[in-house]
């Protein structure tokens, strides 16, 4: 085992992680720990752009980015926050710009905006042009252009570095605070000890609980999972984004820039369906509006396709010429994977899990809550891993881009700060004896199931039961199939015994991050009797501001401890489920028509 010793670790290189790393690096001695290397972070498969009201194209401000952020998450989101995130997007924006990043431009040389769902002029009179985009690759110049900027100010990366276990310890106040984490390292097998002062969490999303996801396959809620296990809470988990467009059968993402573009939804009878369910920005209206409507038409027989099972992305009245320029990537996408050509024929598609928009609760300082008021000293999180609650329940598109890069700053410079007048906090005795122990028994484990076959039971569980519609029955059937695979995860067995680039030993863990997330998810929108942005109760269809405009606050017990690994410390034998109210500054709840 080694040990290393910094101010400031930073788990996760994508966005959030790196616009952490770009502020922490700068003021205090700062490791990034990574799984991946940094430019495969997801991030960079984001396509369609990043929202912010520079008006560079027609009329905008932030209040209006604000109104449009809170409707579109159902009055779920803490108003305070999205206030924070709507006004600092004009810097998030400008600040990549100075660092690099060759956005799209107007003919007079300003960065180039266009429309995305959801987002609108005074309060929801028409469709604005809000986003950011560098083609339909924003995600990759982002990451790129962060990357990059890492590199020259000498940022310390720990790539393949997965981190385990959070280390936390009580200060000489008596409060228990961050002190490190505990990371496996890919290529040699080793364990590592990171002893920190402030620790932040950018690990990013868990849509692998999911089959159909437009989520890597490393999307896997590592950092939301570690965190549970010691004890952090999740917030809003049952709120998942099912991505309108996803590639019918696949999942992989067409962006919303697409329809931002003027691509239209039709069904089988070549109808413009959305004109029915959101007449005034009709194929724009928020994900969770156009994903419950498409999944409609599919099951009122309105599908297209020889199983009817799907709907059709319309860019055949775009010029191709306009494509090329402005949707090169996911039209190629079409092509390749389903062989359609989008000049001339319709793309098939059905919604996808796209997006986590709970996560571990933070305030808008980014410090991690350990309930409804108290936050743990030197713990942060940012990005999709966090619920800071900008989203609330439906994130709007661009905002994941925007919020990564503001809070994901704020983190870095909070943890920074932080560590500059705290003390070291002593780590806890055998600091790794948790993932030891977790990571030895399954190695040593000599038969048994295999990952493979669990990861699918739950992720078609999940999809058929968990995903666009949900009711009692069908998340009771979830939960009797996960409190299974918690039992047969006790006998998985990997193959690869060996130390160096054991990845199956590796999935194991991230199968047991996705078990546990799952029961939360799904345990979270059994308790909400209600239907409100991305969840969606066919037994409860209407918004109830009364008894759930509020979060949910999940909690773990017991909580892992020594003996983790053993069959009964991995799981929670419970999850106990509390709310919190969300800050209401500006906009009161009112019906969410568009
Ligand atoms: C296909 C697709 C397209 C999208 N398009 C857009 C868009 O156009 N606009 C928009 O706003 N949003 C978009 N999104 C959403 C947005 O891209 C993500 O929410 C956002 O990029 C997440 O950034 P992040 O930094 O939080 O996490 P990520 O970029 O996912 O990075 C996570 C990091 O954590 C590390 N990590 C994870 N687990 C561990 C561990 N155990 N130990 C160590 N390191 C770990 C990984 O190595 C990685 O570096 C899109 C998402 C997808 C999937």
């Amino acid at each position: 085992m080694q040990t290393h010793k910094y101010d400031v670790v930073i788990v996760g290189a994508g966005g959030a992680g790196m616009r952490a790393a770009l502020e922490s690096s700068t003021r205090t001695r700062t490791a990034v720990l990574t799984k991946l290397y940094p430019t495969r972070s997801h991030t960079g498969a984001a396509q369609g752009g990043m929202c912010a009201a520079l008006a560079n194209v027609e009329e905008d401000n932030w209040e209006w980015h604000t109104f449009d952020t809170v409707k579109g998450g159902d009055y779920l989101v803490d108003q305070d926050a999205a206030e924070i995130m709507c006004r600092e997007a004009i810097d998030a924006v400008i600040d990549l710009e100075k660092m690099g990043l060759p956005f799209n431009r107007t003919p007079e040389g300003k960065i180039d905006q266009r429309r995305f769902g959801g987002h609108t002029r005074n309060h929801g009179e028409a469709a604005v042009r809000r986003s950011c985009f560098a083609a339909d690759r924003t995600g990759h110049m982002i990451l790129q252009t962060l990357y990059q900027n890492c590199v020259k100010q000498g940022v310390e990366f720990f790539n393949e570095f997965y981190v385990l276990d959070l280390l936390m310890n009580t200060g000489a106040d008596g409060v228990e605070r961050a002190a490190g984490v505990v990371a496996y390292e890919l290529a040699t097998g080793e364990i590592h000890v990171f002893q920190a002062k402030s620790v932040v969490f950018a690990t990013g999303g868990t849509g692998k609980v999911f089959k159909t996801t437009s989520n890597a396959h490393t999307l896997t809620g590592d950092g939301m999972g570690v965190a549970f296990r010691r004890g952090i809470p999740l917030e809003d988990m049952e709120f998942f984004q099912f991505h309108p467009t996803g590639l019918a059968g696949l999942g992989i993402l067409l962006s919303e820039a697409a329809r931002g573009e003027g691509g239209i939804l039709r069904n089988a009878d070549g109808e413009r369906f959305m004109e029915r369910y959101a007449p005034t920005i009709k194929d724009l209206a928020p994900r969770d509006i156009v994903a419950r409507s498409m999944a409609n038409e599919v099951r009122e027989g309105r599908g297209a396709g020889p199983n009817k099972d799907y709907v059709l992305l319309d860019l055949t009245h775009l010029e191709p010429a306009h494509i090329d320029a402005k949707l090169p990537d996911i039209t190629e996408f079409a092509r390749t994977y389903l062989g359609v050509e989008p000049y001339t024929e319709p793309v098939p598609v059905y919604p996808t899990a796209h997006y986590a928009m709970g996560g571990v609760p933070t305030n808008v300082e980014t410090e991690v809550l350990r309930n409804n008021t108290d936050v743990v000293p030197g713990l942060y999180a940012a990005g999709e891993v966090a619920c800071v609650s900008v989203h609330g329940s439906n994130r709007l598109g661009t905002n994941s881009l925007l919020d990564i890069n503001v809070f994901g700053r704020r983190a870095g410079i909070a943890a920074a700060e932080y560590a500059a007048n705290a003390a070291w906090v002593e780590l806890p005795a055998n600091p790794a004896s948790l993932v030891d122990g977790m990571v030895e028994g399954i190695r040593g484990r000599e038969s048994g199931e295999r990952v493979a076959d669990l990861r699918r039971e739950l992720q078609e569980t999940m999809d058929r039961n968990v995903q666009v519609f949900r009711t009692e029955a069908s998340m009771k059937e979830a939960l009797g199939v996960i409190d299974e695979l918690k039992e047969r995860y006790a006998n998985v067995v990997v193959q690869d015994k060996g130390r160096r680039y054991n990845t199956d030993l590796l999935e194991a863990v991230e199968l047991g991050f996705l078990i546990e997330l799952a029961e939360v998810i799904t345990l979270g929108a059994l308790a909400r009797k209600e239907s409100r942005g991305g969840h969606f109760r066919e037994d409860y269809e209407a918004r109830d501001d009364v008894n759930f405009m509020r979060h949910t606050m999940a909690y773990r017990a017991p909580l892992a401890g020594e003996g983790f690994g053993a069959e009964s410390a991995l799981f929670a034998d419970e999850v106990r489920l509390d709310y919190k109210p969300v800050t209401v500054t500006r906009y009161q709840p009112m019906e969410r028509k568009y």
